[in-house]
């Protein structure tokens, strides 16, 4: 592109000035993300006498934003900078419409901005040279090292010294989630895997995410991955991480969230040093508050394009544009990866990622995170909506703040988010499939064919209905969902076969399920995709008791490959019945037949099935748009596979991309759903 610059005289005006900002009720201008450090602010840590080895250094074109802002307008007084007073060089620089900092909020240099501060063994540490010195010699001596980051802290350690990241799991009371990994640069991710030119773009966009790569075969210590074969991979994004990268040997850095088990991660300084100091050897804070909270976002490219699986650091609150109004609707969003969503004006603005509601500080952060919408985009909650399920945290939260809520199916509410996504609004097939969802009939869905549009939906066919013995507890125990299918296929007969998983598990607990099963107690029924997965998970053995949130899903599909055809056979009457592909797969696993070829078939049916009833519906109701939206979307394998049957056969196939398909989007469709019901009185 070229760009070329001459004089004109003003029209029309007698000069040209940048005024004060007006703050006008209604008028929002948007909130940027934060923006990872741009090329020229790498080199002027080199170049520019005030800004030597600063590590917070910034310009228009990159730094913090959202993380820094408490109100509206974005000016430096409105950021947590406002404690900062620039100095004389700053504010030339800030001035001076011909400088790559004109304007920029929070500009700053050695001498007017925010330090860091290492506490290490009872001392604290406030030179740069000194803490990368230390820094970077402790993170190579193995210690574990607590670090301020843009929206939270991280705990880092090398990712390649497995005593070290093993202590790191223990301590964090993390027991089987893979950790992610920042490496320092392109070249040491290529060392673990073979990333595509779309994972490349990922991987260096401004927006600097967790992006999950395939990486079977890696040098990196076990206690990383914990037999995943994909890692989360990212690149440095503050200037303080390529400042460590430049003076170590190590190439790539364990970097979670700085939190205990599933709390919401820290921000402020003192809850640093009190809670993560005791199970780290040292604690990098800096004296700039972190104002709105965002954990790293992760992405996975699927078919050669980006989707957004926690949507966060560098992507909120970047709203999605809609074609209707939907000023003053606030979606409460659900409950386990929860998101909310206002409506301002045309712009539907989700939230950054909040998290599991029911954990209590988790709950106050969505409050808090709520409390800092209504301000920053002064918006005020006209109308609520939330989904049908009375007992989410969010629903009662959106019930406070309302007498009246519109209320929302979970499933339709994901379809209606695909929808708003891609801009539709016309009917189409919803295939919604996920974990977890209460259905209009008040049994558990999550295996939807939908043909719907934004204001209603009929639910034309689903998986066979199974019992969850245990209610919730199964959810964490995959092998009760296992029997449960036995028991429905093969009787009590089950019960004499050699099938690995039933190994572990004591006869008397399987008796115990087979009563409750039988007497009802306990055993609500489910059709949820979710749970299928589950089931076969703990059939094959890779996943009987899953320790996170999908493990079971997540193993089951590390065994599926691209290059094992053919599938399993499954009944379609009313509802799909995968009872005689459960009868396979038990013959299969009594023939040592190998997981790989098991779990690929078992992909292969379920997309098959889906593909198949989606046909009959597509020849029923006369539309080839296919919304495809819900949790189980994150499998790479059967969204691939899924995605092209429908492509190569004539369909128009929308999905999520930059809104996450699991419950993280389910707000953008409950808004989406309320404004057209709002519309049409
Ligand atoms: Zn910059
Ligand atoms: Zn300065
Ligand atoms: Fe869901």
């Amino acid at each position: 592109m070229n760009i070329e610059l001459e004089d004109a005289e003003c029209e029309g005006y007698t000069d040209f000035r940048i005024s004060e900002s007006i703050d006008s009720e209604g008028i929002v201008s948007e909130i940027s993300p934060d923006i990872a450090i741009c090329e020229d602010c790498i080199k002027d840590l080199k170049l520019q006498p005030h800004r030597l080895s600063y590590p917070f250094i910034n310009c228009t074109n990159c730094g913090p934003r959202f993380s820094i802002v408490k109100d509206f307008p974005y000016d430096r007084a409105n950021t947590t900078m406002d404690i900062f007073p620039m100095c004389p060089n700053c504010e030339l620089e800030y001035n001076d419409i011909y400088d790559r900092r004109f304007h920029a909020q929070p500009v700053a240099c050695n001498h007017c901005g925010p330090r860091y501060s290492l506490y290490y063994s009872g001392k604290s540490v406030e030179n740069i040279d000194e803490i990368l010195n230390l820094l970077t010699g402790l993170l190579e001596a193995g210690k574990i090292i607590s670090i301020k980051g843009l929206g939270g802290f991280h705990i880092m350690c090398d990712a390649a010294n497995e005593r070290t990241v093993k202590r790191l799991r223990d301590s964090k009371q993390r027991e089987g989630k893979p950790f992610a990994v920042m490496f320092s640069g392109i070249e040491a991710i290529q060392k673990v895997s073979n990333i595509s030119k779309a994972e490349l773009r990922s991987l260096l966009s401004w927006r600097r995410p967790i992006t999950l790569l395939k990486a079977p075969k890696n040098n990196l210590a076990e206690s990383v991955c914990l037999g995943f074969d994909t890692i989360g991979a990212f690149l440095p994004y503050m200037p303080i991480h390529y400042m460590m990268f430049e003076k170590m040997k190590l190439d790539a850095l364990v970097l979670t969230s700085g939190n205990i088990s599933e709390e919401p991660i820290i921000t402020h300084n003192k809850d640093a040093l009190k809670i993560l100091e005791p199970i780290c050897d040292a604690v990098l804070t800096y004296n700039r508050e972190i104002y709105n909270r965002t954990d790293d976002s992760v992405i996975k490219v699927i078919n050669n394009t980006e989707r957004v699986f926690r949507r966060s650091r560098g992507y909120a609150p970047n709203p999605v544009y809609l074609k209707y109004h939907i000023e003053g609707i606030f979606a409460a969003g659900a409950e386990l990866v929860n998101c909310f969503c206002i409506g301002k004006g045309k712009q539907a603005i989700l939230s950054q990622h909040i998290g599991d509601l029911k954990n209590y500080e988790t709950y106050h952060f969505y409050k808090q995170a709520f409390h800092t919408f209504e301000k920053v985009f002064r918006f005020k909650p006209q109308w609520v909506v939330t989904d049908l399920h009375p007992d989410y945290l969010s629903t009662r939260f959106g019930e406070e703040l309302s007498k009246e809520t519109i209320k929302v199916q979970h499933h339709h509410a994901h379809i209606a988010s695909c929808m708003a996504e891609n801009h539709l609004d016309e009917p189409v097939i919803g295939l919604s499939f996920d974990g977890t969802g209460l259905g209009d009939d008040n049994t558990i869905w999550g295996s939807e064919f939908f043909v719907a549009d934004l204001s209603s939906y009929q639910r034309v066919s689903h998986f066979g209905y199974i019992e969850l013995p245990g209610g919730d507890k199964a959810t964490y125990e995959p092998w009760r969902i296992a029997v449960s299918y036995l028991y429905k296929v093969f009787g009590e007969d089950f019960m004499d076969m050699e099938l690995d998983f039933m190994k572990d598990i004591p006869d008397y607990q399987i008796r115990l399920i087979l009563t409750a099963i039988d007497k009802k107690i306990n055993c609500p029924v489910s059709c949820s995709a979710g749970r299928l997965f589950d089931a076969v998970a703990a059939l094959i053995n890779v996943c009987t008791f899953s320790k996170f949130h999908a493990e079971a899903p997540m193993r089951l599909e590390s065994f599926a490959t691209k290059e094992i055809k053919g599938y399993y056979d499954f009944d379609v009457s009313k509802s799909i019945s995968f009872k005689p592909m459960i009868q396979q797969i038990v013959n299969d696993m009594l023939k040592m037949e190998k997981k790989e070829v098991i779990s690929t078939k078992f992909h292969n049916t379920v997309a098959q099935a889906i593909f198949e009833e989606t046909n009959r519906i597509r020849s029923l109701a006369g539309i080839k748009k296919v919304a495809l939206s819900g949790g189980t979307f994150q499998n790479c394998y059967l969204a691939e596979r899924l995605e092209n049957m429908f492509l190569k056969n004539g369909y128009e196939v929308f999905t999520q991309k930059s809104i996450p398909c699991n419950d993280g989007g389910i707000a953008l469709g409950q808004l989406a759903i309320a404004a057209k019901r709002l519309n049409n009185g």
